[in-house]
């Protein structure tokens, strides 16, 4: 019982696809409308979509390029 307060959740980064302790990623989340647009979330209070990528150089410098976050932020509404 005691044990479970210190579980860590696990997210997964949106870029490479690890799995990392989620105080390790940076989250965004998507503004929702019809332009979204991500938002840095950096005290993880924001409510909607949450996006995760990890601090890896790598995955940094993709991620701008990174356009998959659009079709999962319009969550399958849309219309085209
Ligand atoms: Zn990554």
């Amino acid at each position: 019982m005691e044990t479970q307060d210190r579980h860590i959740p696990l997210r997964k980064c949106i870029i490479c696809g690890r799995r990392f302790p989620k105080p390790e990623l940076t989250r965004y989340v998507c503004s929702g409308g019809d332009t979204p647009q991500l938002i840095r979330d950096d005290k993880g209070t924001l409510p909607g979509r949450g996006f995760y990528v990890c601090f890896d150089e790598e995955c940094g410098k993709r991620f701008p390029k990174y356009k998959g976050w659009r079709r999962k932020c319009q969550g399958g509404k849309h219309g085209k």
